[in-house]
């Protein structure tokens, strides 16, 4: 770009000296410097600007500084990169600060007794042998995409797993693999969000749901879940949250962060309300086979054939495959009501082309054959005793309260306000972590606006988990924020 600025301080400089263009050009001439007529008059015109060599040459002539202050003012702030607005009411501290300052004391070698992300495989919680051999022998059958929906297999398997569920009316169109559930979460955010619908999402929550609805443009408007009932929601609160925007409501069943499991009737409930106000309903049941206690878990979506509800599902959890990403959705009910939404979330499914087909082609051998979690969950299965294990030693610590989770995996205690007097979860887990290598994650990370939760992942063995909770309980000896 021209340096009209440059041609303007030429100008002045020249006639501060009394110089004309032959005056200049000689002196360069003399000097051995080469600089022509129509360059000089293409400075003076400010078609362009001189190279370095020739403006020295042209401040020592005229005795001007034509350099330093016009490369001072002509410097262009670096540019730099920050996130896109869209993310900046966005949270997910699952993976938040904590984590991050127990990375960095992993870098400097600190052991950390990690409680903090529901990943199985990393506590000794294989993926069955079958489905490991099966996916071997149909990686190079599955190098190509897939329908976007997912394969056939994949998805007649889940049309078949629903029904099981009592969840009727699912055809194979119906359903839609995802690279996780938590893709499918993003994924149906984006298909039916305009700005400013209002979603109800529970409290506390998986936060990801809530971090989905705010990037979509929408409200994450918190319903209570009440630990004096076992964290089960609180319908009266659901009641009260309800407004002209709201569009559907999410239930997450079994419960992350608390373990809870609903009842039919507390479900029928939520289906009643969500019948009245015309409302989606969007079932998370990804925990759905890690049932403890003999209990049975109820799918929503089985006691709404009339609405319109969604229902997720995958394999992260209930066969120890997190990492191979599959997850499924099944739309049942009244369809009908959702024909406009339908298309969305084809619209979505088709821009990102197909899940990870390699891991869809499992599926099937997954859902159909032996079901190896039922070991776990029984009274003497490992995750059943870690469960009671944790749950016990939580109860003789002085101070702590908590409710005995029936599903999944996590625990969410509560840490008495009198007398640790927490007012800031963060601060409590990173003051955790400083004190004892101990990492799990605070109550705040699950949209749980009262301080002083946290949840505690136990699928580390008993002796990690042991360990733990020996450190856990000589910190709130002495620790009082
Ligand atoms: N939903 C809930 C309630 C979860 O707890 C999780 C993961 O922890 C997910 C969804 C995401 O699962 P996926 O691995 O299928 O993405």
């Amino acid at each position: 770009m021209a340096d009209t600025n440059f041609a303007e301080r030429l100008g002045n400089a020249m006639a501060a000296c009394g110089l004309k263009q032959v005056d200049l050009i000689r002196l360069a001439s003399e000097q051995g410097v080469k600089l022509g007529k129509s360059q000089l008059s293409q400075y003076l015109s400010g078609k362009t600007a001189p190279r370095r060599d020739m403006l020295a040459f042209l401040s020592t002539a005229l005795g001007a500084d034509l350099e330093p202050a016009s490369a001072a003012k002509q410097e262009v702030p670096m540019r730099t990169f920050d996130k896109s607005s869209k993310l900046d009411h966005v949270s997910y501290d699952v993976r938040g600060p904590v984590v991050d300052a127990a990375m960095r004391m992993e870098e400097n070698g600190v052991h950390i007794l990690k409680l903090n992300i529901g990943n199985p495989a990393p506590y000794g919680f294989r993926t069955p042998d079958e489905v490991v051999q099966d996916m071997a022998s149909q990686l190079t059958e599955t190098e190509g995409y897939s329908d976007s929906r997912g394969l056939f297999s994949a998805r007649k398997a889940i049309m078949q797993y629903d029904p099981l569920k009592g969840i009727t009316n699912v055809s194979m169109n119906d359903i839609y693999t995802g690279n996780g559930v938590s893709e499918l979460i993003n994924l149906i955010m984006q298909a039916m969000i305009d700005t400013g619908d209002e979603i109800l999402v529970p409290s506390p929550d998986y936060p990801l749901w809530t971090a989905c609805v705010t990037l979509a443009g929408g409200k994450a408007v918190h319903y209570l879940c009440d630990e004096q009932a076992d964290w089960l929601p609180d319908l009266d609160d659901i009641r009260s949250k309800i407004s002209s925007a709201t569009k559907a409501i999410v239930v997450i069943n079994p419960n992350n962060p608390t373990g809870a499991l609903y009842p039919k009737a507390v479900l029928e409930e939520i289906v009643e309300v969500a019948r009245a106000h015309q409302l989606i309903i969007l079932a998370d049941e990804i925990y759905d086979r890690l049932v403890m206690d003999g209990e049975e878990h109820v799918s929503i979506a089985h006691l709404a054939p009339d609405l319109f509800c969604i229902t997720l599902n995958g394999l992260s959890k209930s066969h120890m495959i997190a990492g191979w990403r599959i997850g499924w959705m099944s739309i049942s009910g009244n369809k009908r009501l959702g024909r406009g939404l339908v298309e969305g979330i084809s619209m979505m499914s088709n821009m990102r082309l197909c899940s990870n087909v390699p891991a869809q082609s499992i599926v099937q051998t997954a859902l159909g054959g032996y079901q190896s979690v039922k070991n776990y969950v029984v009274p003497q299965g490992r995750v059943c005793r870690q469960r009671d294990f944790v749950y016990e030693r939580l109860r003789e610590i002085d101070g702590v309260h908590v409710a005995k989770p029936k599903a999944a995996f996590y625990i969410f205690p509560r840490l008495d306000p009198k007398k640790f007097n927490i007012h800031d979860d963060d601060q409590f887990a990173l003051d955790l972590l400083q004190d004892k290598k101990v990492l799990i994650v605070p109550g705040k990370g699950f949209n749980w606006e009262t301080p002083g939760y946290f949840r505690i992942v136990y699928l580390p063995r008993r002796a990690v988990l042991g360990d733990a909770l020996d450190k856990l309980a000589d910190f709130l000896t002495y620790y009082r924020q």
